[in-house]
């Protein structure tokens, strides 16, 4: 049976590809025909799994160059496709007819609620842990909801190296009771907060003992040096540390290795730094993993240049119920020196599942676009009103805002020619609506 489902998922592979059709269908089909098809399979000895509520993505895509670069034959989702079907498809069709995955190392994307499933029948070696935030409500509920699931995941796996987020205190719990556990994270400097650009915290209290947590600074969200006044859990020392960051010359370095940016953002270097600490658990060296991801240009099309009219425009492609994606998008529009132009568009709020829930939209910190160089606001798709109610609440006095719901309307009122640079922050759901009335230009590099 092992033989002829590993068959049966390779032909749907290439029946779907010459279909256009996702990737999660053949491994779902495999594990009706054979349930306990991933546990019969013969893995690479190295198997890194990257989990977390943002970045997952960006972190496996740069983790998957740096290390075939670095002389590693690397099998990974690069679908994204991060549930348990996804999973069994891309392990499937990368193994032998015997059921032997051909590779040095397999690193899995894993959807942050599902990897309990997945790792029943796949033990990972390393579990990256990026961050926990509040995201897709309507799903997902409470992010404490969401790091239950990760410890369920996490206790699967007793004999893996956990590689955790230092800065972020809902990911360092998963560690209690662990001996294998690296931390990576940000020192302070000169872009940490005294207080947290969200406006909320879902870590005001410690997780372990319910005390209340100090926190000398913030980068953002409930990311930053903590401590609880109760038990003593706190921000641990890390091992892979982002030690200078400065957004004027777009360089940073980790452990004292030289990084160039392109894209300028704290989120982006936590990525960064997570790809940076995993490839050298995997055994590569800290200089040419810098050098590395220095020349890498993402993929996934997150930040992407486009043109309206003669005007030049950077998309940044954020997540909808999301409010941590949002302020970081946000941020890096409120914190230009030129005058712009702020498109802001929710349409689809997800592109998995209808829903029309907005209440994510008030915790978002659009207050943070008073008194800065944003000149124009532009609130646009099927939401644009749940947008103007929340921005009549934010009350921003130094931009124009405009309500226009019209997607065409939007496309015209951005092509006129303007001084201002353009920016747009919207969703992968939302994002080909934008692309479809603008001339895309091209992904920036990271
Ligand atoms: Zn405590």
């Amino acid at each position: 049976m092992k033989i002829l489902t590993i068959l049966i998922c390779k032909l749907l592979v290439i029946a779907g590809k010459l279909l256009g059709k996702g990737s999660s269908l053949p491994g779902a089909i495999a594990l009706k025909l054979c349930p306990d098809i991933l546990s019969r399979l013969s893995l690479p000895e190295n198997i890194i799994a990257v989990t977390g509520s943002n970045g997952k993505t960006s972190t496996v895509e740069m983790l998957a160059k740096v290390l075939q670069d670095g002389g590693k034959k690397v099998v990974f989702n690069k679908e994204g496709s991060n549930q348990i079907e996804g999973v069994t498809t891309l392990l499937l069709k990368s193994a032998t007819l015997t059921g032997k995955v051909k590779g040095d190392i397999v690193l899995l994307e894993s959807d942050e609620r599902f990897a309990r499933l997945t790792f029943r029948h796949i033990k990972p070696t390393v579990f990256v842990i990026t961050n926990l935030y509040r995201d897709q409500l309507t799903r997902n509920a409470h992010p404490y909801r969401v790091a239950a699931a990760v410890q369920d995941a996490v206790d699967l796996v007793p004999d893996a190296t956990l590689v955790l987020n230092a800065d972020d205190p809902i990911v360092c719990d998963l560690a209690k009771g662990r001996d294998k556990v690296i931390y990576f994270g940000m020192d302070r400097n000169a872009y940490s907060t005294e207080v947290s650009d969200a406006l909320f915290n879902d870590c005001h209290y410690c997780p372990r003992c319910k005390a209340e947590m100090v926190y000398d600074y913030f980068h953002y969200t409930h990311l930053g040096s903590y401590r609880c006044t109760g038990c003593g859990f706190a921000r641990p020392e890390t091992t892979y540390t982002v030690d200078s960051m400065d957004f004027e010359s777009n360089a940073i370095t980790i452990n004292g290795d030289p990084i160039c940016l392109e894209f300028a953002s704290k989120y982006n270097v936590y990525n960064l730094c997570a790809a940076y600490a995993a490839a050298c658990i995997a055994g590569l060296v800290g200089k040419e993993v810098a050098r590395m991801l220095s020349a890498f240009v993402m993929k996934n099309g997150r930040i992407v240049r486009f043109t309206a009219g003669e005007n030049k425009g950077l998309l940044i492609t954020s997540k909808h119920e999301n409010s941590t994606s949002y302020n970081q998008s946000l941020g890096y529009v409120a914190s230009r020196k030129e005058a712009s132009t702020l498109v802001i568009l929710v349409d689809a709020i997800s592109r998995k599942y209808y829903t029309a829930e907005t209440s994510w939209l008030w915790d978002i910190s659009f207050e943070m676009l008073n008194n800065t160089s944003v000149k124009k606001i532009i609130l646009t798709g099927k939401y644009a009103y749940d947008l103007a109610l929340r921005f009549q609440s934010a009350n921003i006095q130094t931009a124009e805002v405009i309500v226009e719901p019209d997607l065409d309307k939007m496309g015209q009122l951005i092509a006129e020619k303007t001084d201002n640079a353009l920016y747009a922050v919207t969703c992968f759901s939302d994002k080909e609506k934008l692309f479809d009335r603008v001339k895309v230009q091209g992904p920036v590099a990271k």
